[in-house]
Parts: C-alpha cells; structure tokens; sequence
C-alpha cells in the first residue's frame, strides 16, 4: 500500500493499524484487537484496536477545544479544504478500490463507484455549504410589534458530532457524515464499522492531511457493542449522525438523550407491480434491486407484490435475467457481478430466513443454495406478508412474490410494515404511479426505479422504524447547524 498511508499502521504482516486519538495516530493502551477478517477467503486483512474509554474521553476534549478555533475559519476557506478531501480520494482511487473489494467483498465495479461518488458528493457539501444562509426578521410582521425588534438569525455548527457508519457503504456513507460536519464548522467523533474500519482509517488519514486542526477529527475503532454505549451517552457529544440497522439505531435512540439525532437505518423495500408495468425496466430493475451488493443494501428491493396474473407473467422472466446478470465468484475478478455476503453470522441469518419461510409454505422458484459465503440469488413465492421474511430485513440477496387480489391489498401490507425506507412502483401510467405513491408511508417512492439514495442532492429518509431525520446535500448541511437567533430591542 501506497507510502501516504505509512504512517498509520505498524508493520508486520497482518497490520496492527494505529486509531486516530484527538487526532493523532496512537497504538491503543488496551490490549484488545480485533481481527478484520476478507469475506472472500477468510484472511486476516489487519487487527484494529478497541479504543478505551479513556482515549474517547481525550478524542472528544480535543474535539471540543478545536472547534471553537475552526468555525472561525471562513467557510470558504473550510470549503476549500473539504474539496481537497475529494481531489485526494481521487488521486488513491486505485488503493481505496482494491481494500474496498477484499474488506468487505464489493465488485470491482460497485467499489469504484462507491469512491468516485464519494468523492463528487465532497465537493458539492463543499459548493452548496457556500449558500447556507442566515436571515434577518422584523418584529413588525407580527401583530403587537413594530420595528423596534430586529432578529439577526445565524446558523452555526451544533459543536462535536458522533458520526456512526455502517459497513456496507464505508466510505461512501462515512464521507456523507464527515465531509457536512468539517465544512459547516463542526468537529468530528467517527465510529467507523468494524468491517469496512481499514478502508475508513485510510480515510480518516487523508482527512487529516488537508491541514485541519489537530484533534477536528478522531476515528475511534472498536466493537460497536462495547464502546457504543459510552459513545452515545457520553456528555460532550452534541448530536449523533448514524446509519445502520433499524435495532441498533432504537437502542441508540433510546440512550442518547436531547441531542438532534440523524438516523438512517433498515430497509425493507417493496416493489408494486401495476398490470401496464414495462417489462424490460421493470425485471432489469428488481433483478439488479434484489441482486446488487449481494443484497446486502438498505435501499436492497425485498419483496414484490402484484395481481397474480401479473406476478404469473414476471416471476419466470426475473428469474432468466438473474441468471444472465449474476456471475457469482471472487470479487476480485473484475467480471464478477455478485460477491459473498460480510460474515458467517450474515449466511446464518439468511438460511434461517430461507428455511423458516420454506417451512411455512413459502416456495424457492429459483436460487437457495448457499457455499461458504456466497449465497444464490434466491427467489421465493407463496410467501405471506406475515412471514418473518416479509416483516424484517433480510441482508443478503433474496426477494419474495406476493399474489395480492387488489392493488389495495398490496398498499397495506406495505404501510403495514414497520419500515418506511423506500418502494417501487412499476407502471407506464405516470398518473397511476403516482396515485399509488401518494397511499404509501415511506420515506421515497420511485417510479420505474428500484428504490436508492440519490442522486444525492435529493432528500433521502426513513419513516417509522427506517430513521429520523432527512439527508441529502442541503438537508445535511442544514442538521449541521442550528438557529442562533440574536434578537435586538432598540431603546427608545
Ligand atoms: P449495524 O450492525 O447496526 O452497525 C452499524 C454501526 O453501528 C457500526 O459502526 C456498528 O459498529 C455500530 N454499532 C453497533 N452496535 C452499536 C451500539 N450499541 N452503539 C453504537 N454503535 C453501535 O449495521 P450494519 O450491519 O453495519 O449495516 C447494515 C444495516 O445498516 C442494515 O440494516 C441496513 O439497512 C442499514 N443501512 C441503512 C442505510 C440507510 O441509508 N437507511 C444505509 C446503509 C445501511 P460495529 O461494526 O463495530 O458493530
């Protein structure tokens, strides 16, 4: 690996990677490593340490002291430096790609664009903060004041947030947190996944090189399920950006306490297929909706539901085309479309998924067996929206066919569920897509898409148990800040 990035792990083969303490690269002074295991041969990538309790106290004092100094910095300035962060992901485009693949079992074709898109979304956080904006009001507008009231509304940097990735996306939904907060003049806790934490250590060092005070950003390793808790109750954290699974953001929810909270969790998306739907965009998109990542996507397409004569006419063709787009192997090779799934405890929970719904009278059309860690696409019918299959979130490459007799049937289950991400309609009426998009509680429906984020300067959310809050560009630069309204009374 590239000599940029010596500095922070020792040598030995696997690598002991250092954790960036108030900024600076430290071995841990506790014992505890974790190994990062490769989902495609089981190697020892490298050891990450377990932070102490000791060292997030002193990542977040420094946190503290240095924001205060860099939300002085004019944010042009802090706009120009974030930029930087998205010229060097560029430049290591190559060594970002390949650690992408082997940590966490990405295509060749799926890590490229995770880094190239994380590296556009930089900079437009980088433009659009340019535009963030105060305002001025008069009293006078309101009944029983005049001019003598003048508020001067800023926006300023809520102070130290906790940026907690998932990882799926570890670098694409890490810069999503990092790259709002350091240019809207916030400082940065980053709790990065423990799959994915080599990829955001390299991250974390390149952030630290455009010149940011020392101890802006720290990147604390470390098992959610040990430091989280100390994390997120701990009183010098100002607000909480996560993203991960819908269980892990409701406990977190319910510790955290009156802190702004920015949740991004499960997926569990459906699509609706109308009786006019388009047959090539509509298979193409479940095909790739339920396939893409190995399924292993928030925004991953779960289940599909139409009238059965429709679900009759699609179900054969989802099937030929999954066996045209899916080459399944070692990501590594480059023509490779599906690699295997993050850890032995994931293809554990899928089986017992497969085989629950299977018990239960659910029928595999296509798929189901499973080597190691790479899963078949698996594609099942007769299954009923009360099965645990349809209610929870499966993470691996599965859809189910739901028969419905009404178009209506099938909204409810959906609004049912207790996920909100995203659904899919399939139609070529725009009008009745959008009729039906109106009767369902999620946070975003695609018309003849599969469900995903962006672009991303469109609002991205969750309803119900799939988050709080709302991202995309404007709409995270906004939670990054708050009002500081300073109001003026003239004396008379
Ligand atoms: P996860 O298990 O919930 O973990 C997410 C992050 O939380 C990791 O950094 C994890 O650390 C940390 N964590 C775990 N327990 C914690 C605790 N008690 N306190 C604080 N932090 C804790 O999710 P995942 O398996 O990484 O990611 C898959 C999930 O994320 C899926 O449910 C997917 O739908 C969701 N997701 C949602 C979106 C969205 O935009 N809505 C996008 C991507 C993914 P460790 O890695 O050390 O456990």
């Amino acid at each position: 690996m590239d000599d940029f990035f010596k500095e922070m792990q020792n040598p030995g083969i696997p690598p002991t990677y250092k954790c960036c303490v108030g900024g600076i690269w430290k071995d841990s002074t506790s014992s505890k490593t974790i190994d990062v295991i490769s989902p495609i041969d089981n190697s020892i990538l490298g050891r990450v340490y377990q932070v102490t309790h000791e060292e997030i106290d002193e990542s977040i004092a420094k946190a503290k002291k240095a924001q205060k100094e860099w939300q002085k910095v004019p944010i042009v300035k802090r706009s120009q430096m974030v930029h930087l962060i998205a010229d060097w992901i560029r430049q290591h485009e190559v060594s970002l790609t390949e650690l992408l693949i082997v940590e966490i079992g990405k295509t060749y074709a799926d890590a490229k664009d995770e880094i190239l898109r994380s590296a556009d979304m930089i900079d437009y956080f980088a433009n659009e903060a340019l535009n963030i904006k105060g305002q001025e009001l008069s009293g006078e507008q309101f009944p029983g004041y005049d001019q003598s009231k003048l508020a001067l509304i800023e926006r300023v940097p809520v102070g130290v947030i906790l940026a907690i990735a998932p990882f799926n996306y570890p670098i694409n939904l890490s810069v999503s947190k990092i790259a709002p907060a350091l240019v809207t003049g916030d400082a940065v806790i980053f709790k990065p996944p423990t799959q994915g934490a080599i990829s955001d250590l390299y991250l974390t060092e390149i952030i630290r090189r455009i010149g940011i005070p020392e101890g802006l950003i720290s990147t604390l390793t470390g098992a959610g399920s040990e430091i989280g808790d100390y994390l997120v109750t701990h009183p010098g954290i100002d607000m909480i950006t996560f993203t991960g699974s819908s269980q892990v953001g409701k406990a977190i929810a319910e510790k955290a306490g009156m802190i702004p909270l920015q949740f991004e969790c499960g997926g569990n998306n459906p699509a609706i297929v109308l009786t006019d739907y388009d047959p090539e965009t509509t298979i193409g998109e479940i095909v790739k909706g339920f396939c893409s990542y190995a399924g292993q996507r928030c925004t991953a397409i779960k289940y599909v539901l139409g009238l059965k004569p429709t679900i009759d006419q699609i179900i054969l063709s989802v099937v030929k085309k999954t066996q045209e787009y899916i080459k399944m192997g070692d990501p590594r090779d480059k023509t490779v479309t599906m690699g295997p799934v993050i850890s032995e405890a994931s293809v554990a929970d899928i089986q017992r998924r497969i085989d629950e719904a299977v018990k239960g009278g659910a029928r595999i059309v296509y798929g189901g067996k499973i080597q190691g860690k790479m899963i078949e696409p698996t594609i099942l019918e007769n299954v009923s929206s009360d099965m645990d299959i349809i209610k929870t979130e499966t993470f691996g490459p599965i859809v189910c066919f739901i028969r419905v007799s009404r178009i209506e049937e099938a909204i409810e289950i959906v609004n049912k569920s207790t996920y909100g991400l995203q659904a899919s309609i399939f139609t070529k009426d725009e009008g009745a897509g959008i009729s039906v998009a109106r009767q369902l509680n999620v946070g975003t429906i695609q018309i003849n898409s599969k469900p995903q984020r962006g672009p991303d300067h469109f609002p991205f959310l969750g309803v119900k148990g799939s988050g709080v809050g709302v991202q995309g560009i404007s709409y995270t630069l906004e939670s990054m800040t708050r009002f500081r309204p300073i109001v003026l009374s003239k004396l008379q």
